[in-house]
């Protein structure tokens, strides 16, 4: 079990919010539960928007849910944090790094290179590898580390790292998260509906400025921006893209369940606000930006960027709910939140994480108006299967967060234990086709498609 972080409650502004006015229905039927990813949210950029009605799907669960603040990994043993592939993995397996495998966006391979780190590195099971060995169903979409898609009982639309289409060029090589990649193999799981997916996606290149600009812009984003300026705004258009392709996958998929029903479970993931925050912090807080003086223009169309960002997933999340006919448990998380980073003299890097990420609970069975102590990030798997009714194993490194849950549901189910998932789910990787990883094949491959420039 890591330790607890002290009380660093900036979400008690939460309770600042106007008062809880329904509360969810209280059934303990088996419902679905939505686990809905935002890379870097924190509730010290939300809960002002949210005071101001600028997220109101956010606000309306946080109303009617229960929320705390989510600490993410501490630094590994050589001091360093821990990154967005390495949190998300332990928020799918209830495992620490130690323990399942992926340390970075990259892993060495056997030439002695780096490669981008791939799911078959991963160690240890996964909530869509423990739900597939029960025959439960299960969705992933987006979610780090996915790429190559897993055989699931369900669907997984993987997070392929598109980084290496530049892989060793310097600056420009540096990672990019995740997205759908026309041609490249396994991208989806079941592999017929790769091709539908793929005409889904939504091209960086097909993100005009206009379209940019109404969305993370207070201004017209201008013919000739400087060299650091254009680079911001290509992760953001990059991000965006990204995340609007998972989004109309999740739609699609929502209508055209694989097996044709809905999966109990199901893990999406959106990149945007840690990519944009990253860039465009400095621009929100000028006076935390040393390196060189920002133009009062710039800083009054991209002081409005990070929160933009919010206000886009925001979006997402409505549309995404907007689908649900019966109530659905939906938990909302972070990895990691977000602060200024006055070291920094990268334009790229002008916000940088901080422990406090964020979680927010609701629907039947939790409880209702509630700010909790922090938790840790470490907890979300075995919360998850305890409120699909699956056992938690003895070996995980977290344990299910029981006070996000009312009195009456936590009497009716009681929590489960296996010693461990992994002679459940060894079954499943025997059968499974060994994947490559990425290799000259695909590289050529992405080469002869224009992906590599
Ligand atoms: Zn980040």
């Amino acid at each position: 079990m890591i330790r607890r972080a002290g009380a660093l409650l900036a979400a008690s502004a939460l309770l600042l919010l106007p008062a809880c006015t329904s509360a969810p229905d209280d059934s303990s039927s088996p419902d679905r539960v939505l686990v809905f990813g935002i890379d870097g949210a924190d509730w010290d950029r939300a809960i002002p928007l949210m005071r101001q009605g600028k997220l109101p799907a956010l606000s309306r669960l946080a109303r009617t849910g229960t929320s705390r603040t989510l600490i993410s990994l501490p630094p590994g043993a050589d001091g360093r944090e821990r990154l967005s592939p390495t949190i998300w993995t332990t928020a799918a397996t209830g495992r620490l790094p130690e323990a399942h495998g992926i340390y970075h966006f990259v892993t060495a391979n056997e030439s002695g290179g780096q490669q981008p780190v791939t799911s078959n590195r991963r160690q240890v099971a996964s909530l869509w590898n423990m739900l597939t060995s029960r025959d439960r169903r299960v969705g992933v979409l987006g979610w780090l580390v996915t790429w190559p898609a897993e055989a699931v009982h369900g669907y997984v639309v993987s997070s392929y790292t598109p980084f290496i289409f530049r892989w060793g060029q310097g600056q420009a090589s540096r990672p990019i998260k995740g997205t759908l990649v026309e041609g490249v193999p396994d991208q989806v799981w079941p592999p017929d509906l790769q091709p539908e997916l793929e005409r889904l996606k939504v091209a960086p290149a097909s993100v005009t400025d206009r379209e940019l600009a109404d969305r993370f812009t207070g201004v017209p984003l201008g013919a000739d921006p400087s060299e650091d300026l254009a680079g911001s705004i290509d992760g953001m258009r990059w991000s965006w893209a990204a995340d609007a392709t998972y989004e109309a996958a999740y739609h699609y998929l929502a209508e055209h369940p694989p097996g044709g029903e809905r999966p109990e479970l199901e893990l999406v993931y959106f990149a945007s606000v840690d990519v944009i925050s990253h860039r465009f912090w400095k621009y929100m807080e000028p006076d935390t930006w040393t390196d060189g003086p920002l133009g009062d223009d710039e800083i009054e169309g991209y002081g409005q960027s990070v929160e933009s960002a919010y206000r886009s997933v925001d979006g997402v999340l409505a549309r995404v709910l907007a689908r649900e006919e019966a109530p659905v448990r939906t938990l909302i998380l972070s990895d990691h939140g977000f602060r200024e980073n006055r070291a920094s003299t990268r334009s790229t890097s002008s916000g940088w994480h901080r422990p406090q990420g964020l979680l927010l609970a609701e629907g039947p069975g939790i409880r209702s108006g509630r700010l909790l102590d922090p938790g840790s990030v470490v907890d979300v798997a075995p919360t998850v299967l305890y409120a699909l009714g699956l056992p938690i194993g003895e070996d995980f490194d977290g344990e299910a967060a029981l006070d996000l849950f009312t009195e009456e549901y936590l009497a009716a189910h009681a929590l489960t234990t296996i010693p461990s998932w992994e002679t459940e789910v060894a079954p499943l990787r025997e059968g499974a086709a060994v994947t490559s990883p990425v290799d000259d094949e695909i590289l050529e491959r992405l080469g002869a498609l224009g992906y590599l420039d």
